[in-house]
């Protein structure tokens, strides 16, 4: 298995998820070379790492030609609070979200690897999105040749803006529907699709292969690893910490993919201490590192942080077949079980591990609305609800550790901030200002007046824009929409 045939398949025969073999290591050498390199040199000189079949200066022209495309320069900057803190900024994308930063880079490992395999078929790519993934594919793919995209969203699952962003997609290759129900829902009904003889028929009948643009693709968490080593590189660069002091990450999670490429950049080396792990109300993560138990079978709460409601978690498959010692029966059967019964769990030795690199918390949406409030107040920083929801959970870590031991010196924290305010301007303007506004672009214009943050070309060239994309079934009905489309 080649990363060329994981990024094409996006998911192995079994249904289960393509891993690295092992963990390719970035020597303190290596580190060195990496910390005088730009955002580009560093993502290339991780891809390759994995990708070693492509040709090193064409992945490096298409990390160029990716973050090229991000505003102002920098595609990941590290930002430091007056508090001590860091925001690792990964939202100054084409679709204002971290999504791109991998979903940039994605078109190029997929169009690469069809040609490494020889495979002459076009590509339908099937993306299931709880709102800014759905963008950030279309984006990423719209006009590319010999492919085309579809994205499902939940209807009511999404933001104004998101679903704005989406439905106002150029290019002749995409297509957006809503569906009637929630992410999972979507998810599920793509899975469905995918795995269908139906499909399989239809697909071969008019030359198309499919793949997929979701987190589990291993095409989208191989560029996400690069942006740890990068943040890292700035905080020795800057003089913040000397190369080998442990770095504390803490991560907004939804489907796990974001703080798994954290995990995977701690296997290739990088002195990560812990990994925090954030969620929302959808707390089924930090129940299932409390206790071992993963149940998704518990209520479904719709958030201001609409890219973290979600209570299967698909990323997390990877974790625990690391944490299973690479069991791969083992780690079938519980994704089995969480399929069949929406339940499994690990053992004792198991979690004693993953409590070992990782620290799990919710927050509701008081608390967010709180942390933002005052993080904008005390250090006149505004930051989106997905980020508030991991500031509010690392704060409180942080507030453990010193009480749990008052003399020891804390890893420094890099909160990971990975959608701009701008991108859920109602929410964002009620917790800085308890005003609500029914428009989303009155929201843009008040936040914009209080804070001075730059708006992103990218959102103000849709204010105006027709929606193009109109069409909403119920999750039994997604198969015939992908029928039409082809
Ligand atoms: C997707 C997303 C997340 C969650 O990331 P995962 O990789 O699914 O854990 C968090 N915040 C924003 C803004 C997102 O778009």
């Amino acid at each position: 298995m080649t990363g060329a045939e994981a990024v094409v398949k996006g998911i192995a025969d079994d249904g289960g998820l393509f891993v690295p073999e092992n963990f390719p290591s970035v020597t303190p050498a290596e580190f060195d070379a990496l910390c005088g390199m730009d955002y580009p040199e560093r993502a290339a000189c991780i891809l390759s790492k994995y990708f070693d079949e492509y040709d090193k200066k064409e992945l490096l022209d298409a990390a160029k030609e990716a973050y090229a495309q991000f505003e102002d320069g920098d595609a990941a900057p590290l930002v430091r609070l007056d508090n001590g803190m860091y925001m690792l900024e990964l939202f100054h994308g084409p679709t204002c979200a971290f999504k791109d930063m991998a979903l940039t880079v994605l078109p190029h490992l997929l169009r690469k690897g069809c040609d490494l395999l020889g495979i002459k078929e076009k590509i339908l790519i099937l993306v299931a999105t709880s709102g800014d993934t759905g963008k950030a594919a279309l984006e990423g793919f719209r006009d590319k040749e010999g492919v085309k995209i579809m994205v499902f969203y939940p209807d009511d699952g999404v933001s104004k803006m998101q679903k704005l962003q989406m439905c106002t997609t150029d290019g002749d290759n995409v297509n957006v529907v809503a569906v009637r129900g929630n992410f999972d829902d979507c998810q599920t009904g793509v899975k469905r699709i995918m795995n269908s003889e139906k499909c399989k028929t239809l697909l071969k009948e008019r030359g198309y292969l499919l793949s997929s643009a979701n987190s589990i693709n291993f095409g989208r968490l191989a560029p996400q690893i690069a942006y740890y080593f990068s943040a890292y590189c700035d905080l020795v660069t800057s003089d913040q910490i000397k190369f080998g002091d442990k770095v504390d990450f803490c991560v907004p999670t939804g489907n796990f993919g974001n703080i798994l490429a954290a995990y995977y950049a701690k296997k290739m080396g990088l002195p990560v201490g812990k990994l925090v792990c954030a969620s929302n109300k959808n707390c089924v993560l930090t129940d299932f590192f409390a206790n071992g138990a993963y149940n998704a079978k518990r209520p479904f709460y719709r958030t201001m942080s609409p890219s973290m409601d979600i209570l299967i978690s698909s990323n997390l498959e990877r974790l625990i077949f690391e944490l299973s010692g690479r069991d791969a029966g083992k780690t079938a059967e519980r994704m089995k079980s969480l399929s069949q019964t929406g339940k499994y769990s690990v053992g004792a030795r198991e979690l004693a591990a993953m409590r070992e690199s990782f620290y799990a918390d919710c927050t509701d949406e008081d608390g967010t609305v709180e942390c933002m409030y005052d993080f904008f107040m005390d250090y006149g920083y505004p930051m989106d609800t997905h980020t508030g929801v991991a500031m509010s959970v690392a704060q409180r870590y942080e507030e453990k550790c010193k009480k749990d031991d008052p003399k020891a010196d804390l890893n420094p924290i890099v909160v990971v901030s990975t959608a701009s305010p701008y991108k859920f301007p109602q929410d964002v303007l009620y917790a800085l200002t308890g005003n609500d506004v029914k428009d989303s672009f009155k929201g843009v214009k008040r936040i914009h007046l209080l804070t001075a943050m730059k708006v992103p070309e990218s959102l103000k060239a849709i204010r105006y824009k027709p929606p193009r994309f109109k069409t909403v079934v119920g999750v039994d009905k997604m198969f015939e929409e992908v029928k039409k489309f082809l």
